[in-house]
């Protein structure tokens, strides 16, 4: 970790001076999904990058030189929030030696500040290994709370391009109209899921199962980040067998073996999720990202 830090603070220190600047607002996004809201709330007047392209796990991406680079040059960084980046975010940000996107200044963009978190410990730990001190941050699986990130970045471009700030404010409000309607429908189409109990690998589905209510059971990490154990598997597949739990979901950037093992030795049906847009070539944009879910859950449970 500080070895790369060390590389990557070289690296942003060596870069020229930004030459040509755009009249565009540089945004860099940690996942997928924000890149994909402020592309349909900046339209032409934004340029937006991902770090993660939705394959990884969002408290563990792997941070290469050319992030350093990307946000040396950024006007905007926009993020997840609720510590869910806080594993290479904040290293990040220190070798990039962009003073905008700081904590705290104009140009970083938490998108978590419309969202009440669920699951806030009410002591914060990290010798525990806590991947969640501020609650449970995986709020983009569920597209309602998907609308209040939009707001947010909506909220974080006009704070950096206040000339633009209606457009902005426009453009996010079509964008949640059609969101709105896409909720609709899935909701729904998921009336199947309701009531149907689930075990994650790790606690991502949280707000995605409470849209649709889906009954979250537990985890196959023994705590958010913490691997599990033995004798917490022992317990889990006694308790999945005595409640009748109908899923096993192993999102895809976790090991399949052991999840697969446990809906075999429960009897519940595995599911495999992408957990942000870009995760499943399906995932292509946010809508079907939600959509792709929506559908690989109906087909579990209706498979029988
Ligand atoms: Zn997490």
């Amino acid at each position: 970790m500080k070895r790369a830090l060390i590389v990557l603070s070289t690296l942003a220190w060596l870069l020229p001076a930004v030459t040509g600047a755009t009249d565009k607002l540089r945004v860099v996004a940690t996942i997928p999904d924000l890149a994909d809201m402020a592309r349909q709330v900046g339209g032409d007047f934004v340029e937006v990058t991902s770090l993660a392209t939705g394959v990884e796990d969002i408290h563990a991406v792997p941070m290469k030189p050319s992030f350093a680079v990307m946000l040396n040059h950024a006007d905007v960084v926009l993020l997840v929030g609720l510590e869910a980046e806080h594993a290479f975010l904040p290293a990040l940000l220190e070798a990039s030696r962009n003073p905008k996107i700081q904590r705290d200044q104009p140009g970083y963009v938490d998108c978590s500040v419309y969202v009440t978190p669920l699951e806030v410990p009410n002591r914060i730990d990290r010798s525990l290994g806590d991947q969640h001190p501020m609650g449970n941050p995986h709020i983009n699986l569920d597209p309602v709370l998907g609308k209040a990130m939009v707001r947010a970045i909506a909220d974080g471009l006009s704070r950096n391009d206040p000339e633009r700030a209606d457009v902005y404010k426009q453009n996010a409000a079509s964008y949640n109209a059609k969101l709105d309607a896409a909720i609709a429908a899935w909701q729904k189409e998921a009336a199947p899921l309701n009531g149907k109990k689930l075990v994650s690998y790790h606690p991502d589905l949280l707000y995605f199962a409470e849209r649709f209510g889906m009954v979250p059971f537990g985890t196959i990490e023994l705590r958010p980040g913490v691997d599990p154990t033995p004798s917490h598997i022992a317990d889990l597949e006694e308790q999945m067998r005595r409640s009748h739990v109908d899923l096993v979901v192993r999102e895809r950037h976790y090991p399949a073996g052991l999840a697969e093992t446990v809906a075999q030795q429960t009897g519940a049906k595995l599911v495999e999720l992408p957990v942000m847009v870009g995760g499943v070539p399906e995932a292509k944009d946010y809508i079907s990202f939600i959509d792709y879910n929506v559908r690989t859950m109906l087909k579990a449970v209706e498979g029988g």
